[in-house]
């Protein structure tokens, strides 16, 4: 088949718009010999009779074994340099008491990034101390709370907090456990480090700044340092920069050690997953066997012992265990300009299908956010149509309402086709909206045939429940 022009360079023309790519789909996931797109032993069709559109379904064994592979590749990476690790789930990639159960039983601990966070891991029945809690500006409640509760670590953003942490610890009675965030200078998904320790942004202290703050932790009775932490970025590709920011932020650790202990040092997230064919993420062990032989090498090179080395995916865990079922309504084809490089008419047309379904920015709103890239597949059924370009879009109010910029898909797609966008486990619930008054959909976990609600899907009542104005029925 010959690529339409509209087409982005990385779309590739030659794969089946049937085909299901290996690695953009939960591992159960397979078409049966009726062409539906069945996921541990459940088709689309069921799910969608039983749950409606638009829909989150998890693989769940998917879910759990990734969590464990991610911790395992760690702990064996560490280990084997004579190091240890500690993996956090990084909760706000998505977040419910069931996948807190989920990461917990893997062996993994969990971050989260405010109060509400924090209430789900709890209400998980999650052992505070395996909690971790960020933030940029914490409010006094949450810091009080999180250290009422017990969390193991509070992630200390700014000079302010640590007055305000210390002065909730010594309240309570207690010792917290705090790390500092510092901006390593490494953007890896700008894929330039910056040479300066001055950065020009919202999280954590600069290198320079950091020795002073340590001290100033460490001169409360109430705080106790327990070490570094940044996090360069997310849907990261390849390992240069996890290696660079490991790299500057143990010359750091190791002139803080002149002042006292620093256990351990934590690197946080960001490690990537493929959405489209075209993305080739590093497996996660090369990534962990990278950073664990650059941190090994650089504590020789500094002569300290290897800090136990925390880590905080989120996407790299539930990411590609999800994908989310829309029904299409419309579709149009629509003849487009074809313009060259610098956006100048080349004087021919091309046709693109705009295929509008039941969800939209409200269940995924990072292509709007960030012009993220998506596939899609027909999920009821496979077709020989000859494959047409298409655009996936919500029905908001909003052109920029996409969710899928471009893929191939059988030209006869038409209204009442389920379609499946995968990928989709990572900051798309976790970012719904009511926008338009959408109801955020229900996430479903399947496992051996069996589908479950794991978060249920909000209601018409949900939506003008907080509205004062609503005439109520008297009782
Ligand atoms: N840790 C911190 C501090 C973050 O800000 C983030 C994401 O923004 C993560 C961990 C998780 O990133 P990812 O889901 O890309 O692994």
């Amino acid at each position: 088949m010959t690529a339409n022009q509209l087409a982005p360079d990385w779309l590739d023309a030659s794969v089946d718009s049937n085909a299901l790519v290996r690695g953009i789909w939960a591992e159960s996931v397979l078409r049966t010999e009726s062409g539906q797109i069945n996921i541990a032993g459940v088709t689309v069709s069921e799910l969608a009779s039983k749950f409606g559109t638009p829909l989150f379904v998890v693989d769940e064994l998917h879910a759990r074994n990734r969590a464990f592979e991610v911790r395992e590749s760690f702990d064996n990476a560490l280990s084997a340099v004579g190091g240890t690790a500690q993996v956090y789930y990084a909760g706000k990639a998505f977040l419910c008491t069931e996948v807190v159960r989920w990461v917990a039983e893997a062996g993994l601990n969990v971050d989260v990034a405010s109060g509400g966070e924090l209430a789900v891991a709890l209400a998980a029945g999650l052992d505070p101390a395996r909690i971790g809690l960020h933030g940029n500006n914490k409010s006094q409640p949450e810091i009080e709370r999180a250290v009422g509760v017990g969390v193991g670590t509070i992630v200390i953003d700014s000079l302010v907090e640590i007055g305000r942490v210390a002065d909730a610890a010594r309240r309570a009675g207690k010792t917290q456990r705090v790390r500092l965030r510092v901006n390593s200078g490494v953007h890896a998904h700008t894929h330039s480090f910056l040479a300066t320790a001055h950065e020009d942004q919202k999280f954590g202290v600069t290198i320079a700044d950091a020795p002073a703050l340590v001290a100033e932790i460490r001169s409360h009775a109430s705080l106790e340092f327990v070490g570094l932490h940044c996090h360069i970025g997310s849907q990261i590709f390849g390992t240069d920069g996890f290696a660079e920011s490991a790299a500057r932020l143990l010359a750091l650790h190791a002139e803080l050690l002149k002042g006292g202990p620093v256990p351990e040092l934590n690197l946080g997230g960001g490690f990537g997953i493929a959405y489209t064919p075209a993305d080739e993420p590093t497996p996660i062990a090369e990534i962990a066997q990278e950073i664990a032989s650059v941190v090994s090498a650089e504590c020789v090179r500094l002569g300290i012992e290897i800090p136990v080395i925390c880590v905080e995916p989120g996407r790299a865990v539930i990411g590609t265990s999800t994908f989310t079922l829309y029904e299409v309504g419309t579709t149009k084809d629509v003849t487009v300009d074809v313009v060259d490089e610098n956006g100048v008419s080349t004087g021919q047309t091309a046709v693109r299908k705009y295929v509008s379904v039941d969800g939209g920015m409200s269940d995924n709103a990072r292509p709007a956010l960030y012009g993220a890239d998506y596939s899609v597949r027909i999920a009821n059924r496979v077709s020989d149509a000859e494959p047409a370009l298409v655009r996936i879009a919500g029905k908001h109010c909003e052109s920029g309402d996409i969710l899928v910029y471009a893929d191939y898909l059988p030209g006869d797609v038409h209204p009442g086709d389920l379609l499946a966008i995968p990928a989709t486990g990572a900051y798309c619930w976790s970012l719904a909206s009511n926008y338009n008054y959408l109801t955020r959909p229900p996430v479903v976990a399947v496992k051996d045939g069996v589908a479950r609600v794991i978060v249920r899907g909000e209601t018409e009542e949900d939506l003008l429940a907080r509205d004062m104005g609503v005439i109520r029925k008297a009782q």
